[in-house]
């Protein structure tokens, strides 16, 4: 079962700095949502306030029937993929994809299944037995989207996840979260400020500047029927 996000005049606030002004936005259970914008209008801060891990400063952020705040971290279900991969250099992949389940509690013969699944799921599975650094960039990027999938979270947040990628990864990677998404039907939400992937991954497109939403649409609809020069001009659309 997929999960909704529902935010209501959601805000946020740095001491006297407003960063998000009273955001509505609703995310439709298994949807692929893309936030895009420019450098600094609150992309990341709407993913870790999603995340749980920055407070809301003002408004109602529920997933699925449940307010986000009071549900403890542990049981939102929500598993966030960054653009450094923060894999432990130290351990294996099995081990960096077995580790969150091992702190949460898992049995190793539970661990297990788990990992092989992810590791296939990711074509991962002859690379379990390497320490990250004989990995590519693009191994490493799979084995941090496994260490999400292992624990089969409600959510997955990606936050700009290929921009250390070159060209070339980045769209292969692309077309390979794009597969993980049909294949696990979950609800995700994608930060890029790259166009083409917004246009190419996204079910919906929310393009936000200065903490506000200007736009929220399907690809095609952003790109015939802009609402003014900003979206016009982030989406690449000829009017
Ligand atoms: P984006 O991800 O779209 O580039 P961010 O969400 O990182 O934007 O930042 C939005 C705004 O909030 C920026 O002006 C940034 O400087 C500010 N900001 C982000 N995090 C903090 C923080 N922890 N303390 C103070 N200001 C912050
Ligand atoms: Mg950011």
């Amino acid at each position: 079962m997929a999960t909704s996000v529902v935010l209501q005049k959601v805000e946020k606030r740095y001491g006297a700095l407003d960063v998000i002004h009273g955001i509505d936005l609703t995310i439709d259970p298994g949807e692929f949502a893309v936030f895009v914008g420019p450098s600094g209008c609150g992309k990341s801060t709407l993913l870790r306030m999603i995340a749980g891990l920055e407070e809301i400063s003002g408004g109602t952020l529920m997933l699925d029937s449940d307010r986000m705040n009071e549900v403890a971290p542990a049981r939102r279900g929500i598993a966030m993929v960054f653009q450094s991969y923060a894999l432990y250099p130290h351990m294996s992949v099995y081990k960096n994809l077995a580790f969150g389940l091992e702190t949460a509690g898992f049995k190793k013969a539970e661990i297990e299944p788990k990992v092989r699944r992810a590791a296939e799921i990711l074509q991962i599975e002859k690379l379990l037995d390497r320490k990250p650094k004989a990995l590519s960039g693009g191994q490493r990027q799979r084995v941090a989207i496994g260490r999400a999938i292992v624990r089969e979270p409600r959510i997955f947040l990606f936050d700009e996840p290929l921009s250390n990628l070159d060209a070339e990864l980045r769209v292969q990677m692309r077309v390979e979260i794009s597969r993980l998404h049909r294949d696990l039907g979950n609800t995700m939400i994608y930060v890029t400020h790259d166009q083409v992937e917004a246009m190419t991954m996204a079910d919906k497109i929310v393009v936000l500047n200065s903490g506000r939403i200007e736009q929220v649409g399907a690809p095609l609809d952003l790109y015939n029927n802009p609402v003014n020069r900003f979206v016009a001009g982030f989406i690449g659309s000829p009017k």
